[in-house]
C-alpha cells in the first residue's frame, strides 16, 4: 500500500508534464479549417517559434493556451447589399473577427479587396494579437473586411457600401469593445463614411474607429505612421548591426499609403528608394523616389486604376511589366503591398545581389521559404508584426486622445511612435538574440508578443 502510494506520487508529476506538440496541433487545425492556407501559415510560424519557451511553462499547456489562442473568440459574417450607380443591386460579404481580447479591446483594421476571404482575415487577426501586444498598449486583436473593392467605384457607391456594411457591424463594436480601422482599400474616405453611419445608428460620438479625419477625432501622424514606424525600426536594426541607413538603396513594393509613408521617411533619413510596384509591374528610378515624385504617389493612388506604370511615363524611368521589384540590386528590401509578395526565389535573388536587411511593412509579406533563406543566411529580417506595428500603435494613441477628448500635436505623437518602435525593437532583441550574436527578429517578436498574451489569458481563467 505504502509502496503503491509512493509509486503513484512518483509517476503522477511525470504524467502531468504534457507539452505542446506543434505538428499534432497543426494537424487538428488543418482538419478543422481545411483550405485556410494563410491562417494556417501564420499559426504555424508563431507556434514553431514559441514552442521551446512555451514548453518551459507547464501551466500554459495545462490551461490549453495554445489551443485557445489559435481560435478566434468569435466571427461575424454578414451580407452587405447595396445599390450601384446604375441602380443595380450588388451583394458583398462582410466579416469581423474578434480574435483575442486578453490585453485590451479587439483592435485591428478592415480590408476591402476582392481577394478577401475568411482565411486572409483570420491570418491578419491572428497576427494582430501579437503585433498589438508588442506595441506596449492595451489592445487585443481583431480584423474584418469585405470582398468589396473600392477601386473603380464612385464616391456615392463607396458611401452606400460603407453605410450598408456598418448597418450590420455597429452592433458588435464600441470604443471599449472592438475598435476597427483601415487596411488595404480602407482609407480616410471609407473610415469617414463608416464613422458617419455608426454615429447615426449608435447616437454617440466616440472613438469607435481609428484613422478618422483630424476634424472629428483623428490623430496627427496616423496616415504616415505605418511607413514611418517601419523606417524607425529598420534604422534601429541597421544601427544595432553597426550600420547606417544613410546612403543605402531601398526596393519598395506597392504605391499605396504604406509605401508612401515608407518612401517619405526613408528619403528624409538619407536613403534612396529606387522601386515602387503595382499589380501591373514595377518602376525602377535610379535617381530615387523623392520630392515631387513622392507627392505624385498620392495622385496615382487617388486614380481609379491600380497601376504604377504612369509613374514611369511621367518621370521617364524604366517600367518592368508583370514582375516584382526584388530582382533589382539594393541594400534593403521593404515589402509594403500584401501577404506572400516575396517568395523563396525572390529571397534568393535578393541574397545573391547582396541585400543586407529586409523589413516587412506589409503583413506577412514574405513566404516561409523566403524567411528561412534570410535567417539561414543571417540577413537582418524584421517580421511585419514588429516592423509595421507603428500603424496600429498610432491608432492606439488616437484611442487615448479620443478618451481624453484632446488632440496631441504632431511632434508629441511622433515622439511616442518613436518610443514604441524602440520598445518593440528592444523586445525582439531580448528574445531573439542567438548565441552567435545574430538577432532572429521573428523569434523575438513572436515570443515577446505571445508570452504577454499567454500570461494575461492564464491570469483570467478559462473564458
Ligand atoms: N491595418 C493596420 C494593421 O495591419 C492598422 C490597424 C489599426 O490601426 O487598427 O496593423
Amino acid at each position: 500500500m505504502q509502496l503503491k502510494t509512493t509509486l503513484r506520487k512518483a509517476v503522477k508529476p511525470l504524467n502531468l508534464v504534457s507539452v505542446m506538440n506543434v505538428e499534432k496541433l497543426m494537424q487538428q487545425l488543418e482538419a478543422k479549417h481545411p483550405g485556410e492556407a494563410e491562417y494556417l501559415q501564420a499559426v504555424r510560424e508563431v507556434l514553431i517559434t514559441v514552442e521551446d519557451v512555451y514548453n518551459q511553462h507547464p501551466e500554459f499547456e495545462k490551461a490549453k493556451i495554445a489551443e485557445r489562442i489559435v481560435e478566434p473568440d468569435r466571427i461575424f459574417t454578414f451580407r452587405v447589399p447595396w445599390v450601384d450607380d446604375r441602380g443595380e443591386v450588388q451583394v458583398n460579404l462582410g466579416y469581423r473577427i474578434q480574435f483575442n481580447n486578453a490585453i485590451g479591446p479587439y483592435k485591428g483594421g478592415l480590408r476591402f479587396h476582392s481577394s478577401v476571404t475568411l482565411s486572409i482575415l483570420k491570418f491578419l487577426g491572428f497576427e494582430q494579437i501579437f503585433k498589438n501586444a508588442l506595441t506596449t498598449l492595451p489592445m487585443g486583436g481583431g480584423k474584418g473586411g469585405s470582398d468589396f473593392n473600392p477601386r473603380g467605384k464612385s464616391d456615392g457607391e463607396v458611401m452606400r457600401f460603407c453605410q450598408a456594411f456598418m448597418t450590420e457591424l455597429w452592433r458588435y463594436i464600441g470604443p471599449d469593445t472592438d475598435v476597427p480601422a483601415g487596411d488595404i482599400g480602407v482609407g480616410a474616405r471609407e473610415i469617414g463614411y463608416l464613422y458617419g453611419m455608426y454615429k447615426k445608428l449608435a447616437h454617440e460620438h466616440t472613438g469607435v474607429l481609428t484613422g478618422k479625419n483630424l476634424e472629428f477625432g483623428g490623430s496627427l501622424v496616423r496616415p504616415e505612421a505605418t511607413g514611418f514606424g517601419g523606417l524607425y525600426f529598420v534604422k534601429q536594426m541597421l544601427e544595432t548591426a553597426g550600420q547606417s541607413i544613410e546612403g543605402k538603396t531601398i526596393a519598395i513594393s506597392g504605391f499605396g499609403n504604406v509605401a508612401w509613408g515608407a518612401a517619405t521617411k526613408a528619403t528624409q533619413m538619407g536613403a534612396k528608394v529606387v522601386t515602387l510596384s503595382g499589380p501591373d509591374g514595377y518602376i525602377y528610378d535610379p535617381d530615387g523616389v523623392s520630392g515631387e515624385k513622392i507627392d505624385y504617389m498620392l495622385e496615382l493612388r487617388a486614380t481609379c486604376n491600380d497601376v504604377v506604370a504612369p509613374y514611369a511615363e511621367k518621370f521617364g524611368v524604366k517600367f518592368v511589366p508583370g514582375r516584382r521589384p526584388w530582382e533589382v540590386k539594393t541594400d534593403i528590401a521593404l515589402p509594403c503591398a500584401t501577404q506572400n509578395e516575396l517568395n523563396g526565389e525572390d529571397a534568393q535573388r535578393l541574397i545573391d545581389n547582396g541585400v543586407i536587411c529586409v523589413g516587412e511593412i506589409s503583413n506577412m509579406g514574405c513566404t516561409p521559404e523566403a524567411i528561412d533563406l534570410f535567417i539561414n543566411n543571417k540577413i537582418m529580417y524584421g517580421p511585419g508584426k514588429a516592423v509595421n506595428a507603428g500603424g496600429v500603435a498610432t491608432s492606439g494613441l488616437e484611442m487615448t486622445q479620443n478618451a481624453m477628448h484632446l488632440c496631441w500635436p504632431a511632434d508629441e505623437v511622433d515622439a511616442r511612435l518613436h518610443r514604441i518602435m524602440a520598445d518593440i525593437h528592444a523586445q525582439c532583441v531580448k528574445y531573439g538574440r542567438q548565441p552567435d550574436g545574430y538577432i532572429n527578429y521573428m523569434k523575438g517578436a513572436n515570443i515577446a508578443g505571445f508570452m504577454k498574451v499567454a500570461r494575461a489569458m492564464l491570469a483570467q481563467g478559462v473564458v
